[in-house]
């Protein structure tokens, strides 16, 4: 057996991003981004609206194609032209903004679609599964409410279910409690703080900074597409060093 073959790779990042560059339309929103994940951490991405953050997790998961760079999930080139996407997607969850549950759909079809019908995971299995991540996110009687019924809290709780349901390495979560009414930000992300607890490794776009300094192992601040200043959530938050990120942490605490 070779070294490398016999090298522990369980410290190894989970997503890796090196001199990731992204262009729209002739203008660069990326631009020399670099980013290291580690396994069972918590990265938040912070800055202000059209930094670049939602891109970059759009980058992460193959839904924009870079213009340069490299992108590596679990070791493996994902950026590479002979990657397979498809199975790239299936290894990251993704929670937007806006819940995008199907409307025709019970919470319980919502949670099971993908499992099944990607995942060739058998009806019993997706919906054990299903169970028992809607009980252990608070939300064990909804399995056969349909969306409108539910608070958007609550929603968005059963979009992460949907995200997990699939055993993800990686999870993204943008801005996940832009849309909530403010009294029901807090049981989201009480839901990410148990995420966190179990070991899973997330990189969040988030607008809520005492929630980033509290979840976050690392911090990275983006302006104008630039990871500006990174660190330690205690570091940027403390004393961070740039004068940008000064002044758009005193705007926005
Ligand atoms: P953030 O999530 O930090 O608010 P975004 O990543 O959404 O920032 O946007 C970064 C920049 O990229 C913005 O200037 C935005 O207008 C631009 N942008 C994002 N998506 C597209 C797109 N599909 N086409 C053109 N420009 C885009
Ligand atoms: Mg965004």
């Amino acid at each position: 057996m070779s070294t490398t073959e016999s090298t522990p790779v369980s410290n190894a990042p989970v997503l890796r991003m090196e001199s990731v560059r992204k262009t729209f339309g002739g203008s660069v929103v990326l631009r020399d981004v670099d980013l290291e994940v580690a396994p069972h951490t918590v990265t938040a991405l912070i800055g202000a609206s059209g930094s670049g953050k939602s891109t970059l997790l759009r980058c992460a998961n193959l839904l924009e194609e870079i213009d340069d760079g490299a992108i590596w999930l679990d070791g493996e080139e994902i950026t590479d032209p002979r990657a397979d996407q498809d199975a790239v997607r299936r290894r990251i969850g993704v929670v937007f903004q806006a819940y995008n549950l199907f409307p025709h759909m019970t919470v319980l079809e919502n949670i099971t679609l993908a499992p099944r019908r990607v995942h060739g995971v058998s009806r019993a299995e997706a919906e054990a599964r299903a169970r028992e991540l809607l009980e252990r996110l608070g939300l064990a009687g909804k399995a056969d409410a349909y969306p409108d019924r539910l608070s958007g809290g609550q929603q968005q709780r059963v979009a992460i279910v949907r995200a997990l349901a699939v055993r993800p390495r990686l999870l993204l979560l943008d801005e996940i409690t832009a849309a909530l009414d403010p009294e029901l930000v807090g049981e989201v992300l009480d839901v990410v703080r148990g995420l966190k607890d179990e070991g899973m490794t997330m990189v969040l776009a988030t607008h809520e900074m005492g929630f980033a300094r509290d979840v976050a192992d690392q911090v990275c601040f983006l302006d104008g597409g630039v990871v500006l200043e990174r660190g330690s959530a205690e570091q940027v938050f403390g004393e961070p060093r740039q004068e940008r990120t000064r002044r758009f942490l005193r705007r926005i605490v």
